[in-house]
């Protein structure tokens, strides 16, 4: 129960608010008892100030008979709730509340005020809290007795328990309430993710094709579910390329196997000449040589994957490179009588791999021959841009329609399907370059116009990046 997120957020707000809460109670409290208890004393104060100038000394004996004006200042002091009496230099009681007779003298106050100090003390009377003013009266440094003003507390003591008790009530009501919402909104909140762990566990590796599909809000639960099925999307073409991939290389392989045991089988049937068995042979040979280049591709593809091609960069000539390449492409560009152009920035230093970058070059050279027609024009150029070097081998071959266009690099992608793996290449040679050049930190392009020609770009950089 507390392993899930709601409880656990619910809980940690309802912890939290409930601390809130429980300080801002506290604080309102105690300001509040403080602020009531200031009052009640500077109340006495003012009250037992004014009530000593109205005691009257007379023959060493104080009263608050002054003449005809008698005892109406202390009365109506009294009228207000307040006790109000007269203590002498002994502590005898001379003038009280008939209410308060009782209550006796505290010795102490009475010693504060024979030093000529008031003092403020609170008392238990009956059971009752009582806050006390006591003021000395004296005249020419003769201490007479003390006048003694009181409030009782129970007022102050009644708002106070009244707020305490609305507090008590309110506090817990509070997070009660928030411990209710707080959960509700957090498995509302929360509900598609469980949404999702199920719809998640209902897919499996043989059926990727499967989306969660959730229509949620774009807030992070739902982008997470959008996350979540363009992973399972990229999955499962992942998973479809290597299906097919393995599929194609398994025909390509048990193509030849075919042709070669069919081969054997025909040649077996009689005796045949010294002559035959040679040309049966060399045919069966010239098989064998293909699938052992079949096989090295695709372990190169399978090694560049794994990105564990070795690649040694290092600086090389770019016109070198080139004289390199049309050097040894010169005879088959010559028995198609196509003119191999070359376009080199002679002083051009590129960061590469010799061997890897030769490949990539006499590839697309080869392609280019092969698909343009006697009498056309393949050039090879390369220049800079930028921080790169730019190789382009373009002609003036067939061209590749638009709709072929973007699948050139797959693996096994051959325009002309009806080529056999006899005659043509298996579809593999512009994965293989797209590979190395990756591998040497490049990328490769095609641009091209059906009837007019193609052109590959191979974008290098001009020195080591890290
Ligand atoms: P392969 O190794 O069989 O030659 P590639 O990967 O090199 O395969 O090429 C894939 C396809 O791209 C080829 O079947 C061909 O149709 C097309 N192609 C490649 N280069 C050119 C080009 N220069 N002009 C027209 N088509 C091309």
């Amino acid at each position: 129960m507390f392993k899930t997120i709601r409880v656990q957020l619910t809980l940690w707000y309802v912890a939290l608010l409930a601390l809130i809460l429980v300080a801002f109670s506290a604080a309102l409290y105690f300001t509040l008892a403080r602020s009531l208890n200031q009052q009640v004393d500077s109340n006495l104060r003012v009250n037992a100030e004014q009530l000593v100038g109205a005691a009257n000394i007379e023959q060493g004996q104080i009263s608050f008979q002054n003449g005809e004006s008698d005892t109406s200042d202390a009365a109506n002091v009294r009228a207000r709730g307040y006790l109000v009496r007269l203590v002498d230099a002994n502590g005898l009681v001379l003038d009280t509340n008939a209410r308060f007779a009782d209550l006796s003298v505290d010795a102490r106050a009475l010693e504060a005020a024979r030093r000529g100090q008031s003092s403020l003390d609170t008392v238990t009377f009956n059971g009752q809290s009582l806050r006390m003013y006591t003021a000395p009266i004296a005249e020419n440094a003769q201490f007479y007795g003390a006048l003694q003003v009181a409030q009782p507390l129970d007022e102050v003591e009644n708002t106070l328990r009244a707020l305490l008790l609305l507090l008590a009530a309110i506090v817990p009501l509070t997070v009660a309430f928030a411990l209710v919402l707080g959960y509700w909104f957090a498995r509302r909140a929360l509900a598609p993710i469980d949404q999702m762990t199920r719809a998640a566990q209902r897919i499996s590796a043989e059926d990727l094709s499967r989306r969660l599909n959730l229509n949620l809000p774009d807030d992070e639960v739902g982008r997470l579910a959008r996350t979540f099925d363009g992973m399972l999307a990229r999955l499962d073409a992942a998973f479809r390329r290597e299906r097919e991939f393995t599929a194609n290389a398994s025909h390509e392989v048990r193509t030849p196997l075919t042709l070669m045991r069919g081969e054997i089988d025909v040649t077996l049937q009689r005796k045949r000449s010294i002559a035959e068995y040679e040309r049966v042979l060399r045919d069966l040979g010239n098989e064998v040589d293909r699938l052992t280049e079949l096989a090295n591709d695709l372990l190169l593809l399978a090694r560049a994957d794994a990105k564990r091609l070795p690649v040694q960069c290092e600086k090389l000539n770019a016109a070198r490179l080139v004289q390199g390449v049309t050097d040894e492409m010169q005879t088959i560009a010559n028995a198609k009588a196509i003119a191999l152009v070359t376009k080199v920035d002679e002083s051009l230093v590129v960061w590469a791999d010799e061997d890897k970058l030769l490949h990539v070059l006499l590839n697309l050279l080869d392609n280019a021959i092969k698909f343009t027609p006697k009498g056309g024009q393949v050039t090879l150029s390369v220049f800079q841009d930028g921080s790169n070097a730019v190789f382009t081998v373009s002609d003036t071959g067939v061209g590749i329609t638009a709709e072929h266009l973007p699948h050139i690099f797959e693996r096994f992608y051959r325009v002309d399907e009806s080529r056999s793996s006899r005659t043509g290449g298996a579809g593999l040679g512009l994965a293989i370059a797209q590979s190395l050049v990756a591998a040497q930190g490049g990328t490769i392009n095609v641009e091209s116009a059906v009837g007019q020609g193609t052109r590959f770009s191979v974008r290098l950089p001009l020195s080591k990046t890290e």
